[in-house]
């Protein structure tokens, strides 16, 4: 039986399931990679590798190298220059590659949101008036808000980030989502917290801070995403598993395909 060698690219709740999905599945031979960017990454049920690839010609040559069939970026939407790598490098090696991702948060009835396009038009968005903000975007582009030191901050990250320091009044919260309703309003009541500032990351593993806000009635900065990856995009883990059978030897049973799952489909799921 040939089996599919797929490359899953990861560092996200949707990369972690598919992970657990595939462990075991005697088809397919996958292989997690995550960037390094968290210390203490939680532990994969199957293969992984560690570190950037070098680029798109990096990527290119380890597809090539490693005889990889098929690639399924799963990583985070924000992520988007190994996006744009994954499908430069796909195209170069002709290489079925697909896209897993959660569909964007939208507001609700009762969400004051502010949208921006970019982490420096969130800083502007908080505007000339101290106030206590809740920053829930980790690490990357903490240093931004170092533009505004009157504010003081609420830092929520896995590990300590290095750019903490930039930010005068701070208080850091390590933690690792997902995040409990119960415990975001709490956090956000006790901190006095007055603006909220993330990324629309979707999903549902961190969506019990928006849900707090719209409860105390307070204001979001929202920062939307990058443009998508071209590339077929998937929302759902059993979508995801379908496409991958399809580019599988046609042997593969034991995916448990819906029925008619059959063939690489082409419609957005
Ligand atoms: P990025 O800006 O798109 O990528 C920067 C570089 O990191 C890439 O060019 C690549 O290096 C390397 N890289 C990224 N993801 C990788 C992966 N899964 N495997 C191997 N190398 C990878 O990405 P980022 O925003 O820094 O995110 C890094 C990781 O954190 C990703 O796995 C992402 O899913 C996860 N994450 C990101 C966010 C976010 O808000 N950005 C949130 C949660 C999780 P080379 O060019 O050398 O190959």
């Amino acid at each position: 039986m040939k089996r599919l060698r797929l490359l899953v690219l990861g560092g996200t709740t949707e990369a972690s399931s598919l992970a657990s999905r595939l462990a075991g599945e005697p088809t397919v031979d996958a292989i997690l990679s995550l960037a390094g960017a968290t210390a203490h990454p939680a532990p994969a049920p199957i293969p992984q590798r560690i570190g950037g690839f070098g680029g798109v010609a990096g990527l290119a040559e380890y597809l090539r190298s490693e005889q990889i069939g098929a690639v399924v970026d799963a990583t985070h939407p924000f992520a988007a220059r190994m996006s744009a790598n994954a499908v430069e490098a796909c195209r170069l090696t002709a290489t079925p590659l697909a896209v897993f991702t959660r569909p964007p948060w939208r507001p609700a009835p009762g969400d004051r949101w502010t949208e921006v396009a970019t982490m420096d038009a969130a800083v502007e968005a908080l505007g000339s008036v101290r106030k206590t903000v809740f920053l829930t975007q980790g690490r990357l582009q903490l240093a931004a808000f170092a533009r505004a030191p009157r504010h003081r901050y609420i830092v929520r990250a896995i590990d300590r980030p290095a750019e903490i320091v930039a930010l005068p009044d701070c208080k850091l919260v390590l933690a690792r989502g997902p995040f409990a309703l119960a415990d975001e309003l709490e956090l956000m009541r006790t901190e006095k917290v007055e603006t909220l500032v993330t990324k629309n990351s979707g999903g549902r593993a961190t969506y019990a801070k928006i849900e707090a806000a719209r409860t105390l009635g307070i204001e979001v900065v929202m920062v939307e995403r990058p443009p998508a990856p071209a590339a077929e995009t998937r929302h759902h883990l059993e979508a995801v598993m379908e496409w991958i059978a399809g580019w599988g030897d046609s042997s593969i049973g034991s995916l448990k395909l819906p029925a008619g799952g059959s063939g690489p489909p082409h419609r957005e799921r």
